[in-house]
């Protein structure tokens, strides 16, 4: 038995019914006119949703465990609620029967803990709301710290290809145990295989991959960087915490995340299973000026400015060094 087993196979099970519930939301709301609708809109009903499903079965298992998740239910407390009867028929679908209103705002209020224990966990129910939006790459991020240590990494990706043709992958981690792809959509698959990041054979041939959102990293600082290295590739640019699967994978070798605003700080739960997932699967992951990410400063990384993943070894220093050439510092 590893130290962390339970946590393990709890974070799964809560992952996959989360994938499930957003699954189900983006096939049911997701049309061309909910875009722009800011109420009711799929993404915040899969948002609210996913967090409940992953709270309730966090609760089940580890009922001491604080979560830190990026909502809460505050907005559906008015007294009439269309937003809430919504929320509240994508849990039911998954829990099974109509566990009624105060339940599932209780489980998404179960996501307000204060970051500063020393063990949390940390969710971001739907990472990537704009490529969920967008049909495209979405993630359920799931993450355990303890004494500011991530020790259990969960990203649960609906619309990555998988190994059978069709889409859904899960990546799951527990520090010192390696990275390791799962089916998501199949309860039975515990084992699932092993991954690993890729070298280049020099850093010309790496591909990098940033976000699709020109607000969430320098797109223009990127393509500097990506030319001093000699990298001639388009970048590859997809949503959310699947950058951080593409590197482990080796389908990228450079995730390149860098401030667009000095004033931003990243949040825990847009990094902390992505990181680890890297980590274990051989690669190196640090801030835009080489240090590593500190997860003991409540829900950001307020030590930290942009994120750089690769494969490690030497490229990433050769990535450090060419984003300080381009952006100074
Ligand atoms: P991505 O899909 O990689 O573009 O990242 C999505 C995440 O970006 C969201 O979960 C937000 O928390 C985060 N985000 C929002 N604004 C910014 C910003 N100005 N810079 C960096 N990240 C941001
Ligand atoms: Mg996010």
């Amino acid at each position: 038995m590893g130290r962390y087993d339970r946590e393990l196979s709890a974070g799964i099970e809560a992952v996959r019914a989360a994938a499930r519930v957003c699954r189900a939301v983006a096939q049911r709301l997701v049309t061309a006119d909910t875009h722009e609708k800011k109420d009711q809109s799929p993404v915040t009903v899969a948002d609210f949703a996913s967090q409940a499903v992953v709270c309730q079965r966090l609760e089940r298992a580890f009922p001491g465990d604080p979560v830190v998740g990026e909502e809460d239910a505050s907005e559906l407390r008015g007294a009439a609620s269309a937003l809430r009867a919504t929320v509240q028929r994508a849990v039911s679908a998954e829990v099974g029967g109509d566990p009624g209103a105060a339940p599932v705002l209780s489980w998404i209020d179960r996501g307000r803990a204060p970051a500063d224990g020393h063990r949390y966990w940390t969710l971001d129910p739907i990472d990537g709301t704009k490529g969920f939006l967008r049909g495209e790459q979405y993630a359920v991020a799931l993450a355990l710290i303890e004494e500011g240590e991530v020790v259990v990494g969960l990203l649960g990706c609906p619309n990555l290809p998988d190994d059978a043709g069709g889409q859904g992958a899960l990546f799951a981690t527990v520090r010192g145990g390696g990275a390791r792809r799962l089916a998501l959509w199949d309860a039975a698959d515990a084992e699932g295989r092993r991954i690993e990041v890729a070298h280049p054979r020099s850093p010309a041939e790496a591909r990098f991959c940033e976000s699709v959102e020109s607000a969430h990293s320098d797109q223009e600082h990127s393509a500097k960087i990506a030319a001093l290295l000699g990298i001639r590739s388009e970048p590859y640019r997809i949503d959310s915490q699947c950058k951080y699967a593409a590197v482990a994978e080796g389908d990228a070798s450079i995730y390149l995340r860098l401030p667009t605003r000095q004033d931003y700080r990243e949040k825990i739960w847009d990094h902390a299973a992505g990181k680890l997932v890297v980590e274990e699967a051989g690669g190196c992951v640090t801030d835009a000026g080489g240090a590593e990410l500190a997860f003991r400063h409540g829900r950001t990384l307020a030590a930290n400015q942009g994120v750089v993943a690769t494969c490690g070894g030497a490229i990433h220093e050769r990535v450090i060094a060419a984003i300080q050439q381009v952006r100074g510092g």
